[in-house]
């Protein structure tokens, strides 16, 4: 995933102006941009000044529906087209992607906010989903086999699942999206895609980038609108998609897959985490500290990966949290764009407040700050990196996403103590582990109720691997060979074998 790093160099207004300016902020229906019925719009703020970007369409519900059609009309033509022809599509957009790494970073800085080092990294994150697709498309695989009673045979074969409906978040505005496109194009399915409202250029501009590269007409329909449900909602109960992806919030994803229930949609949910982040006695402290830094500062602790809780033992937790806390304390915080600058405001003031009330409480409770505690110079949604120390189970923030900058550090004693409170949570997406006694290391990684682990590292995101949470952290795999399964039905043929 993205590399947290410094920024080397400014871009001027010029340049900010120009990548605006580049991008299509029409809908984008069967292969033609085309302003929102009735020509409504809404306005795309850039979070480290509260300013306005510009203006994108406002789509209503009969344009979701129409994007629906297109995506209709486009599955059966796509679903024939040659794996390689699909496969080309996406390396020649990874490339693409990949020319023009400085343009997308900066568009996405300026409407996401994280510093343009971070979305380099993301850029590239994101692009590295279409090259790895674009080799799966030519492996997806069938068989032949002997029935046991040697009567028949079996054939089986992959297809495409149909129309995909994809539901992405602010957080990685083009990772979130290519994750899922990828996949879908890998495999054959045709479209609707919605980004957030909070980042929508990003999306935008690689629509473009995907009809450049030769995506046929109507396979890739992006409705951008501020009234999710609304728009949404018909697609999912109309029947004729097959298939929906989410990645969100686990209160709407559960909201969601209700909605799929009707149609008995097929469905892939990303959803929320409370990571926790465990360093034992024996644990090489150097290493912890950095994996810290990276599993909790990538994306201003706005990822579902964010470690949510430091669990320490007694042993190092002094001297861990005393080596976090000068590491958060020397960080750099401001306008992504600028030269220097390690941390930028949280996408918007519902984010900022959000994280003022949770740390107010955990202070109220006894917590106690040991750098940070409050939010940065506005009028972005600065927060500044927190660490506080002697944060109480009760504290709301060891149950609920922080979602930025704040590190709770919560002292254990031994490894039945820190594999309670780990598991002591609704979610399971990933979990931290820092230790040097391999067995420690197998057993507790065995125990950790999360679909991925990061052993002795604070990264787990990676295209080749299966990513993707347990419990209510979700349903599926996002990446690795799994991947594009996501995106399959299974076809079984039974063959009889007379005589
Ligand atoms: P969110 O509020 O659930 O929104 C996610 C997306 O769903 C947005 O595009 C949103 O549009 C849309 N949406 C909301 N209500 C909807 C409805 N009723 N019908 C259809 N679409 C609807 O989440 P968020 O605040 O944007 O993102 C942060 C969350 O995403 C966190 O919980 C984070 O952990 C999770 N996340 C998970 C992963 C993962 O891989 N597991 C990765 C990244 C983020 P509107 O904003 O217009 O409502």
């Amino acid at each position: 995933m993205t590399n947290a790093g410094t920024n080397t160099a400014a871009p001027s207004p010029n340049d900010e102006a120009r990548v605006v300016d580049a991008v299509p902020t029409d809908l984008f229906i069967g292969g033609t941009w085309r302003p929102a019925a009735g020509g409504r719009t809404f306005v795309v703020d850039d979070p480290a000044t509260g300013k306005a970007l510009t203006e994108v369409a406002d789509a209503s519900p009969e344009d979701g529906m129409a994007a629906l059609a297109a995506a209709v009309e486009a599955q059966r033509s796509f679903a024939a087209m040659p794996p390689r022809d699909r496969g080309e599509i996406l390396r020649r957009a990874f490339e693409l992607m990949m020319q023009r790494i400085d343009d997308l970073a900066l568009l996405m800085t300026l409407e996401m906010g994280k510093p343009l080092a971070e979305s380099r990294g993301e850029v590239t994150y994101a692009a590295e989903f279409f090259r790895w697709f674009a080799e799966e498309a030519v492996r997806i695989d069938g068989g032949y086999a002997v029935a046991p009673n040697g009567a028949s045979r079996f054939l089986v074969h992959k297809q495409p699942v149909g129309v995909s409906l994809l539901i992405t978040p602010w957080n990685f505005p083009l990772a979130m999206g290519t994750r899922k496109i990828g996949p879908a194009v890998a495999a054959g399915c045709a479209m609707v895609m919605k980004p957030a409202p909070q980042t929508p250029l990003s999306m935008h501009a690689l629509a473009a980038i995907l009809t450049e590269a030769g995506l046929p007409d109507g396979v890739l329909n992006l409705v951008t609108t501020t009234d999710a449900g609304g728009v949404m909602e018909p697609l999912i109960r109309d029947g004729r998609a097959r298939k929906l992806s989410f990645t969100g919030s686990t209160a709407v994803g559960k909201k969601l897959l209700e909605q799929c229930a009707e149609k008995v949609l097929r469905t892939s949910m990303e959803l929320g985490g409370n990571a926790p982040f465990l360093v034992f006695d024996d644990a090489d402290l150097d290493k912890a500290v950095d994996g810290a830094m990276l599993a909790k500062m990538r994306n201003m602790g706005e990822a579902c990966t964010a470690a949510n809780r430091f669990l320490v033992q007694r042993g190092v937790a002094e001297e861990f949290s005393r080596r976090l806390a000068e590491r958060m304390g020397s960080l750099v915080v401001g306008r992504g764009t600028e030269e220097g600058v390690q941390v930028g405001p949280l996408v918007d003031a519902r984010g900022r407040d959000k994280v003022v009330d949770l740390v107010r409480d955990a202070v109220d409770r006894g917590a106690r700050v040991q750098v940070g505690g409050e939010p940065g110079d506005g009028p972005g949604y600065f927060y500044r990196p927190t660490v506080l120390s002697d944060v109480p189970m009760n504290a709301r923030l060891t149950s609920e996403e922080i979602f930025g900058p704040v590190a709770p550090v919560i002292v254990f004693d031994d490894e039945e103590q820190a594999l309670t409170a780990a598991n002591s949570t609704d979610y399971g997406l990933v979990s931290y582990l820092f230790t040097e006694n391999i067995n420690r290391a197998l057993r507790v990684s065995e125990r950790l109720e999360s679909g991925m682990v990061g052993l002795n590292t604070g990264l787990v995101s990676n295209p080749a691997a299966p990513f993707g949470g347990i419990k209510e952290s979700g349903l599926g795999r996002e990446g690795g060979t799994v991947g594009i399964e996501e995106f399959l039905e299974t076809k079984y043929v039974a063959i009889g074998f007379g005589g």
